[in-house]
Formats: structure tokens, sequence, C-alpha cells
């Protein structure tokens, strides 16, 4: 089955970059939010990003007029995923929110339409077992930010079908991604490792092993990763990754997941990270600036 057509649900960090990257691809997307403020905001974020490209010279007037031209918003959902030969979900990583959104979108789309969820954690198997048809849900996770990071992590739960993962092995071609294949297990190949090693280096910061940009330098120039997992975890921002750890932690009924009580205060004070300016680090001017900590 050939892709001309895609909706992604949910213009936030995720939805906005995955409905950006469709466009480059050449299909004709539609972004929704369920919120209006939401879906400006990504819209925004797009139009950002491509202007930052031509200022940079990596793109040209021409194609952003072109990849325009293939994006276009909606607040209404049965108009979204009208005609759609797929749908990509980005909205919170909540179960309950993403099954019942399925739940939504199955009776508006058609059979063959092949629906992914870009959960970090979730089980596929959980989601995909509100439809009537889960054979045609797969897992597509994207990494942030979305039209620079390569990889692109396929799961597959146990009722999925080959037409699926056919699909959305060549989307993820057509949107010059490097595809894994991984088993539905709590946390995938990635989420696991990821926000463990966040996790870990919050509770350094909380015991006082060293400052946030010492911590985060270690890991840069002593194993070579490309960002520190401090300023990492404000990139992703520091609700989705709380989320994803209480979902590890119920998931595998396993405390060792249990989010560290220092990242709880910074997510019930709204210090999400760069989305929201300040999280464990200040970000208001652009770059990691570090801050005072709340008591926790
Ligand atoms: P976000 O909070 O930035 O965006 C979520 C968007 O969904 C918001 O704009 C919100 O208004 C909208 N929304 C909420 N409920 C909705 C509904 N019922 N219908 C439509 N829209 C709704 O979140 P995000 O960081 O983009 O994460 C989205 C998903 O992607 C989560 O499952 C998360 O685990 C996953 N993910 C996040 C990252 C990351 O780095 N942030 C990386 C990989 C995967």
């Amino acid at each position: 089955m050939g892709i001309s057509k895609v909706a992604v649900i949910g213009a936030g960090t995720m939805g906005a970059g995955i409905a950006q990257v469709c466009a480059q691809a050449g299909w004709n997307t539609i972004l929704y939010d369920a919120f209006p403020d939401g879906l400006e905001r990504g819209m925004q974020r797009i139009d950002a990003f491509w202007n930052k490209g031509i200022a940079k010279g990596k793109t040209t007037p021409e194609q952003k007029a072109l990849w325009e031209s293939k994006l276009d918003a909606e607040n209404d959902l049965a108009a979204a995923v009208r005609d759609c030969d797929l749908v990509i979900e980005a909205i919170p990583e909540v179960l309950e929110l993403k099954q019942r959104l399925f739940q939504e979108l199955e009776p508006l789309c058609s059979d063959e339409t092949v629906f992914a969820t870009n959960t970090s954690s979730l089980s596929i198997g959980a989601i995909a077992s509100v439809l009537n048809i889960p054979s045609r849900l797969i897992g597509m996770h994207f990494f942030n930010p979305v039209p620079i990071m390569k990889l692109l992590e396929l799961v597959r739960h146990d009722g999925i079908s080959d037409t699926t993962v056919k699909v959305a092995e060549a989307a993820g071609v057509a949107m010059n991604k490097t595809t894994i294949l991984v088993n539905d297990v709590p946390g995938f190949a990635t989420s696991r490792l990821g926000v463990v090693l966040g996790n870990e280096a919050i509770r350094m910061l909380a015991d006082g092993v060293a400052s946030a940009k010492d911590i985060d330098t270690a890991m840069v120039l002593g194993y070579k990763h490309p960002m520190g997992p401090l300023a990492l975890s404000d990139l992703v921002g520091l609700d989705v990754r709380r989320d994803i750890l209480k979902n590890l932690q119920t998931s595998f009924d396993d405390d060792a997941y249990a989010p560290h009580p220092l990242l709880e205060k910074l997510v019930a004070e709204n210090r999400l990270g760069k989305k929201t300016g300040v999280g464990i680090y200040d970000w208001s001017n652009g770059e990691a600036k570090e801050t005072d900590l709340p008591d926790f």
C-alpha cells in the first residue's frame, strides 16, 4: 500500500516534528490537536524550523513553499483523518488517553488505514486491544528533535499484520529514517535505558555528587554522549520522562524505575524543561544555565 495522505494527532514537541517530516516526505499531511493553542504552537514551531533552515542556507524558500503546500492544520478530528493511509498519534503518555483516541479514530477511517502510536513506553498490544482491527496498529517511536534524529524504532505486538510492518518500514525510509524492529516489551530498546540514566543522574544531582553541568560534562566527555543526561531530560520534557518511569515501574512491578522525588517535585512545579523555559536548568535565554533546585 502506498501512502499519500497522513494525519498526525497531537501537535506538541513530537507531533509537530512528525508532521514536518511527513510533509517533507511529500505526503499530504494534516496536523490535529485537541487544543487550538496547541495546534497553533505546533504549526509555528514547524514554520520556525523551516525559516531557520533557510537562514542557515540548508534549505531554499522554494523548498519551504513546497513543504508548506503539503501541510494543513485541522481542528476537527473526523476531517483530519478522512481518507488517510496512515494516522500517527503523538498525544500524552497515558494509556487510557491513547486507547480512547484510537477507539474514536477507528470508525472515522477505512479498514486499510494503518495506525501508529509514538508512545515511548506503553504496551503496543494494550493500545491495540481496544481496536476492532488490532493488526493495523504499530509503534512508531520517533526521537526528539524529529527532523534531525535518524532513528525510528518500530514496535510490533503479537497480533500485528505483516502489511502493517511493511507500511511502517516504507514510511520510515520515505521520512529518511533508519528503522529498527523491536518486540513489545515495556520501554522497548531505547526508552528503558534512556530514562534509567536520566533518573540516576537526577538522583546524583539530589545527592550532591556534582553540579548539573559537571554530571552532564562527565557523560559528554567521558562517555562520548552527544548531550548529558540532565540536559537531555530537560529537552525531552521532565513530565514525559516521569510518565515513562511510572509506566515501567508498573509494567515491571519494580520500584527501581520509580521517578526520583526531585523529578516529581520539578514536574509538580511545572518545571518541565526546555518547553516551559525551566526544568533542571534555566533555558530562558536558549542555553542550559544552572539554577536553584526546589526542596523535595
Ligand atoms: P507534548 O505534551 O509536547 O504534546 C502533546 C500534545 O497532545 C499537546 O499539544 C496536547 O494539546 C495534545 N493532546 C492532548 N490530548 C489530546 C487528545 N486527546 N487528542 C489530540 N491532542 C491531544 O508531548 P510530546 O513530548 O510531544 O509527547 C507525545 C508522545 O510522544 C508521548 O507518548 C511521548 O511519550 C512520546 N515521545 C516523546 C518524546 C519527547 O522527547 N518528548 C520522544 C519520543 C516519544
